[in-house]
């Protein structure tokens, strides 16, 4: 998929001439790949029919501006669908906020209630997590164990089976402890049910809540608008969290989301830990979705370019997050071995921009050697270790004098070494197709 979306950019770059059919093209292939991502296939038509407005051909100058109009004007248009216009409501420090959650069974509701609990706690706030889950059994001991885990207040009944009363009483109570962040986490069921709708309405009419929070599952796909819409009928939802974005689904359904709820989205989940939750960043976001810095596309990658023999270890390491500087090394002879530089890596964001532009080849060879030649003045302590702190002064010292490189230069390749580091780091936990199943991604 992210490859089938470079490859149409790449089209778009080499051709010399762009004109309405390349334009067209461009635009089929990308709303391909966007229905493929979940997003609604309304939406996606009326990004394409906005783009032609926006990109008037005859009025842009010839050569390499147009294609870069174009690139920026989906990147943009996309960027603006997920962009209701208006804020959510912020909670603020100090000040008592009820906050609702939303969402089906399963969609991550709990989960995202203790993250953002948590998220806020850190900062300083006073969260306190009331469970009005009563139809689902053990839901109150699910939220108990991950209040406890992250020590911050909750309340819940095993015996109370209705959901209002316990959220009312729950509110009642941390609004006299002065918690600043009251949330409530509400049951859900399988399915878009009336009796649901009806819970959630009078949970909302009875605690009053500051904000609602619509919690959609990522992989829902083309089920997010209806789902969204749904809710927003039933309670006045103001914002949305997308879960499950450490899967392989990119969350297209979020457009949708955004769409039916008229709302922002504001955090996405990326783990299962309370720690894997991100604030919502859209630049991010659009690129994943159009299949920029797309890791499967990377995998695919890594099958046609890694030596077959190669391919299990640094897969597992890979998977495992953990880079450090000998596989960078490993790298880079890869990437000497291959030729036309930078194959595998210029999937990745920052990657190809930074340490390989384009057009410059040669130079990036020599600056790879370089990296590599001051790396060989390491001590394999110092090439198989993943701690940062490791490389300290006199580290840096003894392999600059080693190589016969600066000071200066063995700090740029260590800088770059934690860029590529911290790229990499995503990839943990990421699931190893093996060959022949990457349609499956
Ligand atoms: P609820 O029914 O809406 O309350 O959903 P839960 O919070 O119980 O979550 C359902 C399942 O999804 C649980 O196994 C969670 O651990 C998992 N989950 C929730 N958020 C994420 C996420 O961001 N990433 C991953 N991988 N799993 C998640
Ligand atoms: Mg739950």
């Amino acid at each position: 998929l992210g490859g089938s979306i470079s490859r149409a950019i790449q089209q778009m770059s080499n051709a010399t001439i762009i004109d309405e059919k390349v334009l067209n093209d461009c635009l089929n292939e990308i709303t391909r790949a966007l229905l493929q991502s979940d997003v609604q296939f309304k939406l996606v038509r009326d990004m394409q029919t906005n783009i032609k407005k926006i990109v008037n051909l005859d009025d842009l100058a010839a050569g390499h501006n147009k294609r870069k109009i174009i690139q920026q004007a989906i990147f943009n248009e996309l960027c603006k669908m997920l962009d209701p216009g208006k804020p959510s409501f912020t909670p603020k420090k100090g000040k008592t906020s009820v906050v609702m959650f939303v969402g089906l069974q399963g969609s991550g509701k709990t989960t995202t209630c203790t993250k953002y609990a948590y998220y806020h706690q850190k900062k300083g706030w006073k969260p306190a997590l009331v469970c009005a889950d009563t139809f689902r059994a053990g839901a109150f001991d699910q939220l108990k164990q991950n209040a406890t885990k992250a020590k911050i207040p909750f309340y819940g009944s095993y015996m109370e089976s209705d959901p209002v009363k316990i959220a009312v009483e729950g509110v009642e109570r941390f609004k006299k402890e002065n918690c600043d962040l009251i949330i409530v986490d509400t049951s859900g069921r399988h399915k878009q049910e009336a009796a649901l709708f009806e819970e959630m309405r009078q949970v909302s009419e009875a605690t009053k809540p500051d904000l609602v929070i619509f919690v959609m599952d990522s992989s829902i796909g083309q089920a997010a608008f209806d789902q969204a819409q749904a809710f927003k009928q039933s309670v006045a939802v103001g914002a949305v969290i997308v879960t499950k974005m450490d899967g392989h689904a990119k969350g297209g359904g979020a457009l949708s989301a955004v769409a039916a709820t008229k709302s922002p989205v504001i955090f996405i989940g990326t783990g299962e830990h309370m720690d894997e939750f991100e604030v919502f960043d859209v630049k991010p976001f659009v690129s994943r979705l159009l299949g920029m810095g797309d890791w499967s596309g990377f995998m695919d990658k890594i099958h046609e370019v890694v030596p077959m023999d190669q391919q299990p270890e640094l897969l597992q390491k890979l998977s495992e997050g953990n880079f450090t500087l000998r596989i960078m090394y490993e790298q880079f002879q890869n990437i000497l071995k291959m030729g036309p530089i930078g194959q595998v890596f210029s999937m990745l964001p920052g990657f190809s921009a930074e340490l390989m532009p384009k057009g410059r080849e040669k130079e990036s060879q020599a600056k790879i050697k370089r990296y590599m030649t001051m790396m060989d003045s390491m001590t394999n302590e110092e090439l198989d270790s993943s701690n940062p702190k490791l490389m300290n002064e006199s580290r840096i010292m003894r392999i600059a004098r080693g190589s016969g490189r600066q000071v200066r230069e063995v700090m740029e390749m260590l800088e770059e070494y934690k860029r590529l580091a911290k790229i990499w780091s995503k990839m943990k936990g990421l699931k190893i197709p093996k060959k022949g199943e990457m349609s499956a991604l």
